[in-house]
């Protein structure tokens, strides 16, 4: 007789079981894997087999499924659609041992020639029979309890390879009739496909993501209202038959009825066979398991079936099963285990990825220890926390990833604050948030608007990105350090010779010998010249020279460097133009950016985060101090005053309601910032401006922080300002102010940069191209087809020499 612990232990089990059934059959949403019910059902069974006496009917180990919805129709299956007995131990015994039972039960002595079996996949979706009348699809139904179905013949209609007639061909083998009544079997299923092509929709339209094609399936066949289905893409594979009413060439072996089907016009899966004894069950399930990832749908495992229908119907059943058919589980691709941590990981560009640090867990054929969460908004919309039970999935080569919560075995505690007879619970560890600084390096985590990814804004110090950032650095557009390349840097980064950028420019000789010498080591190379007893010096002595002569780039060319999230050469370029010094582009408020052409308001946002990482600042202030300094530094361009317009900035500051049009009215009233920054609130209000835009307005300038903002900019504009060169004051340069000039060829002494900066300064336009329009065109050494084209025009041809007496005539 069972002890009561052992009774107490099995109703447990059975109500668990019970609970997960309804969870997985009736509602489409297991909260536990398959590999965990599995355990527990193997854990009842184990016992109603040692103590007969638990074994009621009622046992969830006796029956098949789940109760059907009532808001479909009944429909009661003539021939039961069964379980089948589900061998776990994924190794080549579980087929032995089936190949062994049935040929005991078959009465087959040893010397008996080996049992042919149908080996078939285990399609992990939804059974589903189809009742065909004289070769019309007349129901489809669900399996149920097994007993008692779902009609729901309207969703499966919408399938597309599922015959609404079956294929009738007078000399076909098997279909040359078509019986009167044909009950087909088989499985419903999602390729994985189409399934990523539905979550990406649902990604898309902001919806939330299926789980597994499985329960996607089983959602969309019972869904109420068919287009639902319709749109889900299913698909089928036929697996067996129901009931059969004259059906005149009806076949004799599990196999052949596949194939019949098929010519009925059902999809037959080309991966079942025909196999004979044990070993080559073991063999099939061997072969199948190494193509899994490759498949295009999913399988839980393999299905073997004896191959004769006489053998079939001699062996028959046993409560809820086949005698005759297994089906042998390969490893699951989902576990349960508990997060211990969740951390964050940096990725080389910054980005940070939430990790789930778990207890280790064997799934997929691999032991797992952490699981990527993706992203802040997946770890909130899963609500994953420290402590919880989790199924992590891993098929294939996909790097692991926590698909739900098993929401029930969340560590709880007594509410806090409650009073003392209320009996409520609080979870024990509070929900995500990504942390506000890098784990990393410590700099401000930033998140872009409408961005998932979240970043580290540290670029220039974050240890997780400094390979990167150095290599980019040293790179040919960049500060084009000749002979820095990857291998080096690497190598330089891990013996932590350098921690930032500014820290090439304090290398020595002797730490690029000792750090080459290091490496050689960790490789287990001896150079050549070590061998011979020399010390190789050259190429070091030339890359000391090579950061030396990096010392003095063009302002643009150390801005796009400093590897900005955004700022490439072209926005560098443009910041280096009309700012004209670091210490101006350092310096700039956000508004003053966004005014300037070409940079929109995510550029110039992650230039303000970056000059705003303190960390960022005191790399650029060691560099400065290693002596790196731009050679081309020079006054903002004059046309700054017109960008830097009261107007300009205001329709900038992202104050709501303040447009364009109503920032051009506020400064005609306000021409100052810095008095519109020192306006009392009452004075704000009697501002000739529609009283929607004047709240507004007042409502900004009551935060301290828009106020201070603005004061800033103002300060800024003014210093910026007073170092314009006197664009107004200065008389214009009649030869110059209006004119077209082309630059072509190389200056003898100005790069075309400088002479166009000049050119423009004096209020004349430089073009790519020469027309009739041209007034000048400035030709240098190796002046090509632009020179030959002003000849031919008469347009009038400069040197330098020449253009320089024009700028100051
Ligand atoms: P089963 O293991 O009893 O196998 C029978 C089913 O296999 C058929 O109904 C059919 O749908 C399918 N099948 C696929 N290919 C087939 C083929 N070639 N021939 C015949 N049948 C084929 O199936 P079941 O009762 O649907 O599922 C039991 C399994 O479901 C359990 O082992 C467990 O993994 C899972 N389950 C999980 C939960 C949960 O909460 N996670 C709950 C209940 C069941």
């Amino acid at each position: 007789m069972p002890t009561p612990e052992i009774e107490a232990r099995a109703s447990e089990l059975a109500a668990l079981l019970e609970r997960y059934n309804h969870e997985y059959y009736v509602q489409d949403a297991p909260t536990v894997p398959d590999a965990e019910y599995d355990r527990l059902f193997r854990e009842l069974q184990k016992l109603e087999q040692d103590y007969p006496v638990l074994q009621t009917p009622a046992s969830p180990t006796q029956r098949v499924g789940g109760a059907p919805l009532p808001a479909f129709v009944q429909v009661r299956h003539v021939v039961p659609m069964l379980s089948i007995r589900t061998e776990t131990d994924s190794t080549a015994a579980g087929a032995l041992e089936f190949d062994a039972s049935v040929r005991r039960e078959l009465g087959m002595a040893e010397t008996d020639p080996p049992v042919e079996y149908s080996a078939e996949l285990k399609f992990d979706g939804m059974a589903i029979s189809l009742r065909y009348e004289h070769g019309q699809l007349v129901q489809a139904a669900t399996r149920g309890d097994g007993v008692t179905g779902e009609d729901v013949t309207a969703n499966i209609r919408t399938i597309r390879q599922i015959p609404l007639q079956l294929i009738v061909n007078p000399s076909g083998r098997y279909n040359s009739v078509a019986p009167s009544v044909l009950e087909v079997r088989g499985e419903v299923y999602m390729r994985l496909d189409d399934f990523r092509r539905l979550n990406e929709a649902q990604l898309a339209s902001g919806g939330k993501t299926y789980v597994n094609p499985r329960n996607t399936t089983a959602g969309a066949v019972r869904n109420l209202d068919s287009k639902v289905t319709s749109n889900r893409r299913l698909s089928f594979f036929v697996y067996g038959l129901g009931e059969v009413q004259e059906w005149l060439a009806q076949p004799d072996t599990q196999s052949e009825v596949i194939a019949a089907l098929g010519e009925f016009g059902f999809p037959v899966c080309d991966l079942n066979t025909v196999v004979s004894g044990g070993a080559a069950l073991a063999a099939f399930k061997d072969k199948i398991q190494s193509k899994r990832d490759q498949l295009p749908f999913e399988i839980d495992g393999v299905v073997y079936k004896i191959n004769s229908l006489a053998w079939q119907r001699q062996l028959g059943f046993r409560s809820r099963e086949p005698r005759w058919a297994i089906a042998h589980k390969l490893p699951a691709q989902e576990e349960q285990t508990l997060v211990i941590a969740i951390e964050e990981q940096v990725g080389r560009t910054g980005a940070i990825t939430p990790v789930a640090r778990l207890q280790p867990v064997f799934v997929g054929g691999v032991t797992v220890t952490n699981a990527t969460l993706h992203n802040e908004d997946e770890v909130r919309r899963k609500d994953v926390r420290v402590g919880d039970t989790v199924i992590v999935r891993r098929a294939g080569d996909v790097i692991p990833e926590v698909v739900a919560v098993v929401l029930d075995q969340r560590p709880m505690r007594p509410t806090s604050g409650g009073d003392l007879f209320s009996s409520s619970e609080e979870p024990m560890y509070p929900a995500y948030r990504l942390p506000l600084a890098c784990p990393v390096c410590g700099s401000h985590v930033v998140r872009e608007e409408g961005e998932a990814i979240a970043r580290c804004s540290g670029g220039l110090v974050c240890k997780a990105q400094r390979t990167q950032a150095i290599q980019h650095f040293a790179g040919r557009r960049m500060m084009d350090i000749d002979g820095l390349g990857e291998r080096y840097i690497d190598k330089l980064v891990e013996f932590d010779y350098v921690h930032s950028v500014a820290d090439l420019y304090r290398l020595t000789l002797d730490d690029l010998l000792l750090m080459k010498r290091r490496a050689d080591e960790q490789d287990g190379v001896t150079p050549e010249t070590v061998k011979a007893g020399k010390v190789a010096t050259k190429w070091a002595d030339n890359l000391i020279e090579a950061i030396a002569a990096s010392k003095q780039p063009p302002l643009a060319r150390l801005l796009f460097a400093l590897g900005i999230r955004h700022v490439g050469e072209s926005t560098a370029k443009t910041l280096a133009d009309w700012l004209g010094t670091l210490h101006n582009v350092r310096r700039a408020p956000r508004a003053v950016l966004v005014a300037l052409p070409d940079i929109g308001g995510v550029v110039a946002e992650s230039i303000a985060e970056f000059f705003a990482e303190a960390q960022n600042e005191q790399v650029i202030d060691a560099l400065l101090a290693a002596g790196v300094a731009p050679v081309d530094e020079h006054a903002p361009k004059a046309q700054l005053s017109d960008k830097l317009a009261a107007a300009n900035l205001y329709a900038r500051l992202n104050v709501p309601r303040l447009t364009e049009v109503r920032a051009q009215q506020l400064a005609a009233q306000q021409g100052e910032l810095a008095t519109l920054a020192a306006l009392p609130r009452a004075a704000v209000i009697q501002l000739e401006l529609p009283a929607e835009v004047v709240n507004a307005l007042a409502d900004w300038l009551d935060d301290a922080a828009n106020r201070a903002q603005l004061q800033a900019i103002a300060d800024y504009c003014r210093t910026l300002l007073a170092g314009l060169p006197q664009a107004e004051a200065a008389p214009q340069n009649e030869a110059v102010a209006g004119k077209t000039f082309v630059l072509t060829g190389t200056l003898p002494t100005m790069g075309r940069d400088q002479a166009r900066a000049l050119i423009e300064d004096a209020g004349g336009k430089v073009s790519g191209s020469v027309s009739k329009k041209t007034h000048y065109v400035v030709a240098g050494a190796e002046a090509g087809s632009k020179l030959d084209k002003a000849l031919e025009l008469g347009v009038t041809v400069l040197d330098e020499a020449g253009l320089l007496a024009l700028l100051a005539s």
